[in-house]
């Protein structure tokens, strides 16, 4: 893996990131090189395609986003061949999710492999065993490759991407650059044909593609190029922090802490020594005085054994928050230009399935492109129709999902919190309460038919439930609500199942 790994560690630039060749024509450009960028690139190289990749700093980032992989999204890195790259950074396997309501809690398991679609192994790219998770210090080939559930993984971003990066640097048919990109180029006939980059020591330099692919990610300056209306929706925030040696209450899981009198906190082991926890903000900006908002808003709810260690972090006083972003996806139609990751597409971050839904997207888009001529631009973007359709079903499921469950689990008005007790109390009952689910968030169930009448049963037992528990003299009152309860469950679900369709 190291033959052309540069070492970015260090301050100043290494000369090898600055010396891309302008003179020639690459079949691909791939712009930034967060998760989804060394994806695209290294499957392409391995393709037989020649690829430039660009990035602002190759230097290992410090970020609060993409620590937990639902198993999806490792299943997606394996048909990469590039599930290595969880390995060797004190990453953390995560078996399934432990949900918290006021008191009580409901283990909730990772699915079967048995029960879900078999893995998919993409010619070219899967090789020598590259899809084989190694031995490590946390992680053990047996639970992974023998284990009859499916595993997510939970690691420090920075550390995974590093890792991402280097299996790319190390694709003989990869050019990494470092730079920013200014602007993406067109020609006459207003087909994307590469893009100007801004590089240390060098000055402003075009470079030249058949496909040039957006992957700047959450704020993307490039989408635009695709539709000035493709504009993220943002309505609440994650305020996270790091906690150091935590006693966790569910060791392996994802937790989700729920109550009727606080928004959601999220929580999940991301190396040996540290947890990171997310905790919901109804608004885009965050508390003037974060601490004390923390103090007032989730120190309360946090469970018992892990108060010392939040404890320390508020002392600590290092916040870190981030806008959360929803963004269907809309059709490739540019010519010479694919948009894919959160430039694209993006989803509310509850549910962790960002990079699950980016990979995916990358694994089919190789499978359908990865063998053809990218300087046919129009063949090209005839078939970018197709693979809009194609990934929708997956897509879609995460994407609803987790507006919806936010919508749930951060109640707002006396029918999500009903729909939120009712959610609970389904999970709690078990089987296929918990097992279907499941395979929706982890990624392993590409069925939005399946999710819409899993979440209207869900609703109709939330409805069955605060029926039974005001008794017959409530009666006339619930019967009333039943209408409320089900009107509002269509309104967090419906409209933007039907956004992840309408284009
Ligand atoms: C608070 C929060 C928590 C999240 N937690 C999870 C989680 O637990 N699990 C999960 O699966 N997903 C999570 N996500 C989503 C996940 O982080 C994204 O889906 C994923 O990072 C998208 O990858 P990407 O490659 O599209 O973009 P990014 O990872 O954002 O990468 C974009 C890259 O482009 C580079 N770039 C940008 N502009 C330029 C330019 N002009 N020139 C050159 N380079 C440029 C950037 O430096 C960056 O490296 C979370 C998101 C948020 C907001």
């Amino acid at each position: 893996m190291d033959a052309k790994a540069f070492d970015v560690s260090t301050e100043s630039t290494p000369k090898e990131l600055l010396i891309a060749d302008d003179s020639i024509v690459y079949d691909a450009i791939v712009v930034g090189a967060g998760v989804i960028g060394p994806c695209i690139a290294t499957s392409l190289a391995r393709k037989g395609k020649n690829v430039l990749i660009i990035e602002k700093s190759w230097a290992m980032p410090e970020r609060i986003v993409g620590e937990l992989m639902q198993p999806g999204g490792v299943r997606a890195l394996r048909s990469l061949g590039m599930v290595q790259a969880i390995n060797n950074i004190d990453a953390f396997p995560v078996t399934g999710y432990t949900v918290f309501y006021n008191d009580q809690k409901v283990d909730i398991p990772y699915p079967y492999k048995a029960d879900i679609a078999p893995l998919e192994k993409i010619e070219g790219l899967v090789k020598d065993g590259n899809d084989q998770v190694l031995e490590d210090k946390n992680l053990h080939v047996k639970d992974y490759e023998e284990d009859e559930r499916e595993r997510g993984v939970a690691f420090v971003h920075g550390r995974f991407l590093d890792n991402l990066r280097k299996i790319t640097m190390s694709e003989t048919n990869v050019t990494c650059l470092q730079g920013n990109c200014i602007e993406i180029l067109r020609n006459e006939k207003n087909e994307v044909i590469g893009t100007k980059v801004e590089i240390e020591g060098r000055g402003k330099i075009s470079f030249k593609a058949d496909l040039t692919f957006i992957c700047d990610g959450i704020f993307s300056h490039f989408r635009k190029e695709l539709s000035t209306t493709h504009i993220p929706k943002v309505e609440s925030s994650f305020i996270g922090m790091a906690l150091f040696h935590a006693d966790i209450p569910a060791p392996m899981h994802g937790h989700v802490i729920l109550g009727s009198d606080h928004l959601p906190i999220i929580l999940y082991q991301i190396s040996s020594v540290e947890t990171r926890i997310l905790c919901a903000y109804n608004s885009k900006k965050v508390p003037s005085n974060i601490k004390e908002w923390m103090i007032k808003n989730v120190q309360p709810f946090i469970p018992k054994s892990l108060r010392a260690a939040f404890d320390l972090a508020l002392i600590d006083n290092k916040f870190k928050s981030l806008p959360n972003s929803y963004l269907p996806s809309v059709p490739n139609t540019v010519p010479g230009m694919c948009v894919i990751g959160d430039a694209m597409n993006m989803r509310h971050p509850l549910t962790g399935g960002g990079m699950t839904v980016g990979l995916s997207d990358v694994v089919l888009f190789v499978k359908m492109f990865g063998d053809m001529d990218f300087s046919d631009r129009s063949k090209i973007t005839l078939e970018m129709e197709k693979f809009h359709q194609d990934k929708r079903s997956y897509d879609s499921v995460i994407n609803t999902l987790s507006i919806s469950l936010y919508s749930l689990f951060a109640a707002e008005n006396d029918n999500l919190k009903a729909l939120q007790k009712g959610c609970f109390k389904y999970f709690q009952r078990g089987g296929n309460c918990v097992n279907v689910p499941i395979k929706f968030l982890s990624g392993t169930l590409p069925n939005p038919l399946l999710l819409s009448k899993t979440f209207f049963a869900v609703v109709l037992y939330a409805i069955i439930t605060n029926i039974q528990e005001h008794g017959v003299k409530g009666l006339p009152i619930t019967l009333l609500q039943a209408i409320s309860i089900l009107l509002t469950a269509c309104k967090v679900f419906t409209p933007y199942l039907y956004r992840e369709w309408a284009n």
